[in-house]
């Protein structure tokens, strides 16, 4: 069998050539046929020049191609998966924080017929801000859409072929990959490991493209977020009525009565900050349609060694 990794990388000329040693270290110890995938996601530092050379040094056994920009790690990861030709292939980032030493792990467990082989992190490492918000957001995700999500199980993973060609074969333009892996199903492992903090240079993430990402994990696999928003109004509208006639009732019983000011003000407020709330949601799915709409390539290629992978999504 042959296996193939898939390594997004974003600016890490700090730690790639060390990533690039261990992993074959790793690898050459296990006796299997391999080849490496490194997908340069626009990066401005001196990454590129540096997978060139590497492709150059390890000619059989190493590919790389780059992006025409920073595209993401999403389309990065796509780009990879689909120029990767094992028939297994795991991703990993380059920033050693996923140990390669995992991999005889992960292949033994594929061996054994699992066709996703997740390796799932302690959040060791991370600051606790961070831990607490994730633990928070994944129970709420979780109750929210249909795929299940898990706290720590990111992308470092094995896919079968099967698996692999099930997630190119899905073309849509937003692609949140967690939620993807889920969503395809087929014999899935887990298995835990301690995280490791990043060896050299520094984390892409801001604590505001966290939030983004979050938001997208809600909102990209169903509609449920807009149902909650019917149901929120009904209640609130129900709410009102009943009040209204509390309101005519005690007039008719009492006689009319001028206070009042600070309720009818904050009422007004907070339902005004409601349906700002759940247009924005309306407007967040219509921009989803707007951009699947366009059909635009996930990435473009500015350079490659040899076979490109197709940049057009699958139903172009
Ligand atoms: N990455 C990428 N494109 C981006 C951001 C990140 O290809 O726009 C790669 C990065 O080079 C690394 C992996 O994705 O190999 C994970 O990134 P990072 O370590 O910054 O994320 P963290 O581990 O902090 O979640
Ligand atoms: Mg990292």
């Amino acid at each position: 069998m042959k296996l193939s990794i898939v390594v997004p990388c974003y600016n890490e000329e700090a730690v790639i050539g060390r990533f690039d040693e261990q992993l074959r270290t790793v690898l050459g110890d296990l006796a299997v046929d391999y080849e490496l995938c490194y997908v340069d996601d626009g990066s401005f530092d001196g990454t590129l020049p540096r997978l060139r050379a590497l492709a150059h040094q390890h000619r059989a056994t190493t590919r790389y191609l780059s992006f025409s920009r920073n595209f993401g790690k999403e389309p990065a990861m796509l780009a990879g998966l689909k120029a990767a030709t094992g028939d297994a292939v795991i991703i990993m980032d380059a920033d050693l924080q996923h140990p390669p030493e995992l991999i005889e792990r992960m292949l033994d467990l594929y061996q054994l017929g699992h066709d996703q082989v997740i390796a799932k992190r302690s959040r060791d490492g991370d600051r606790r801000l961070r831990t607490a918000l994730s633990r928070l957001y994944y129970r709420a995700v979780n109750t929210w859409v249909d795929v299940e999500l898990v706290d720590g199980a990111g992308d470092f993973r094995l896919l079968s072929r099967k698996a692999v060609d099930a997630l190119i074969s899905l073309p849509e333009y937003n692609r949140f990959s967690k939620g993807l892996f889920s969503w395809i199903g087929f014999e899935t492992v887990t298995f835990d490991y301690r995280n490791a903090a990043r060896k050299a240079g520094e984390t892409k993430w801001r604590f505001g493209s966290l939030i983004n990402y979050g938001i997208d994990g809600m909102i990209s696999f169903n509609c449920r977020p807009l149902r909650a928003a019917i149901y929120t109004g009904l209640s609130l509208a129900s709410l009102a009525t009943l009040y209204t006639f509390w309101v005519i009732g005690s007039a008719v019983a009492g006689g009319v009565t001028a206070p009042g000011y600070v309720t009818l003000v904050a009422i007004i407020v907070g339902l005004g900050g409601l349906q700002m709330v759940m247009l924005g949601l309306i407007g967040e799915y219509i921009g989803r349609i707007y951009y699947e709409t366009k059909r635009r390539p996930h990435f473009l290629v500015k350079e490659s060694d040899g076979a490109l992978p197709t940049a057009a999504p699958a139903h172009a």
